[in-house]
């Protein structure tokens, strides 16, 4: 087996291409970098490979940086191809003097020229640590080009010559980049530059086993900020891409994955993406955040001052959301509102199923009546005082049009919880308006 663990100096890189927004995989790839980096006191760069002019954006490019940023994910130094077309040249010169490259009619035209890699047609053999060993024949590969000119290096001239330039020791990458490893490779040899270590790292795969795509709803990172999830949940899920502990731990933080994430134990076949394991991630981390954190979000979310309200709903609330942004989005469908003012009660809607509007007249004023002398200070002591009296009537019966009354709605926590919150004075109001408006 390799040893990882030769270099003393470990720097690794990631190296996106700006054409298009930062997605899940991309992420992924720089999480697994980042944190082999850390995890040996070694250097993260961040390459921006724009040689691409036509398809390079500058918006990607902030977009790629915005999320590194927002996962905590930063880099040592960062380098963008397009400002080290001397580095190229300079390298692209040396190997047209020493025979290596050549140039040649462009046979895509016909009217330029471009400079190709001269083959030597050798056997490739190196060792992926995830995928072990990986041979290739290079003849079939031909003569390929490497630059459309002096100043037009493309991708694999540029990628090799960066990774020398750089001293990148680990190229942990999406395994789609497995086909261009035995060009890089003869390109190193043409240049005396070192065999870095390969991890390839298996796919993302949506639930049908199909690949990773926009039709799997959002795989834009940047889509994942705005939906409410939190970046450490982010990286606890895509840590857990194509990795595992070998525990039953599932949640990480950064720190404790920077610990025990180990490159060796990725898997070979493709990592299936499932939204649900996300949820439940975020969930967990939610969990982590501190009471007045999570206070502070809520106010902002429902967009309210009364703090004293706020404190008492978090927890509640807490229990019916993945993300933070569902807090606002249950909101809007009536949800939590009914903390902050008095509901408005459908009448038909009060009665229980086969129970009928003077059975839910009484049994609200009832309940009215036990609770005018019972204890409010938790939703427990609220339903011991009309517990006997539901179980006496009918639990569907009493319970229902209780819980309706408070809330308003057909879903909603349970009645003792919301009485305790809304404390005894204002359910007593609720409960005898509506009692009294059945009356009518
Ligand atoms: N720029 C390439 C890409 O975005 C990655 C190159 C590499 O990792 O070697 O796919």
């Amino acid at each position: 087996m390799l040893n990882m663990f030769t270099h003393k100096n470990v720097i690794t890189r990631f190296a996106p291409s700006p054409t298009g927004f930062l997605h899940v995989g991309g992420m992924r790839t720089a999480l697994f970098n980042y944190l082999f980096a850390k995890q040996h006191g070694g250097k993260f760069i961040l390459r921006i490979e724009d040689t691409d002019k036509e398809r390079s954006k500058k918006e990607y490019e902030e977009d790629i940086l915005a999320g590194l940023s927002w996962l905590s994910l930063s880099y040592d130094e960062i380098y963008r191809q397009s400002e080290r077309g001397e580095i190229y040249q300079k390298h692209l010169a040396k190997m047209l003097l020493e025979g290596m490259a050549y140039e040649a009619e462009d046979n895509s035209d016909g009217t330029g020229k471009v400079i190709r890699f001269k083959n030597p047609n050798e056997k490739i053999a190196f060792e992926d640590v995830i995928r072990g060993n990986i041979e290739f024949d290079t003849t079939e590969l031909g003569d390929f080009v490497i630059a459309k000119d002096m100043h037009t290096p493309l991708y694999h001239l540029a990628v090799v010559v960066d990774d020398f330039e750089m001293g990148v020791t680990h190229i942990i990458r999406g395994e789609d980049h497995i086909s261009n490893t035995p060009r890089q490779i003869l390109i190193q040899r043409a240049l005396h530059a070192p065999l870095p270590i390969y991890a390839h790292i298996p796919l993302i795969l949506a639930s049908d086993k199909s690949k990773l795509s926009k039709r799997h709803g959002a795989v834009s990172v940047n889509e994942y900020r705005k939906e409410g999830y939190l970046p450490e949940a982010l990286i606890n899920f895509l840590a857990l891409l194509g990795w595992n502990p070998g525990t039953e731990k599932e949640i990480f933080t950064l720190v404790e994955l920077i610990k025990e994430f180990n490159i060796e134990k990725v898997q070979k076949g493709g990592a299936v993406f499932n939204t649900e394991k996300l949820d439940w991630i975020n969930k967990e981390h939610l969990k982590k955040i501190s009471p007045k954190d999570l206070e502070v979000r809520v106010a902002e979310a429902l967009n309210v001052q009364d703090s004293i309200m706020v404190e008492k709903i978090t927890p509640i609330i807490l229990e019916r959301i993945n993300k933070i942004n569902d807090i606002k989005k249950m909101a809007t469908e009536g949800e939590w509102t009914y903390f902050f003012e008095a509901p408005r009660i459908d009448e038909a809607k009060l009665a229980w199923k086969d129970s009928t509007p003077e059975a839910a007249k009484k049994h609200l004023a009832e309940i009215a009546n036990l609770l005018e002398s019972a204890d409010f200070s938790s939703a427990d002591s609220i339903k011991r005082a009309v517990w006997d009296y539901a179980e006496k009537e009918g639990r569907g019966a009493v319970l229902w049009p209780f819980r309706y009354t408070l809330s308003g709605r057909e879903k909603s926590p349970d009645p003792f919880t919301i009485a305790s919150i809304l404390g005894k004075e204002e359910t007593l109001e609720r409960l005898r308006t509506a009692s009294a408006k059945l009356s009518q």
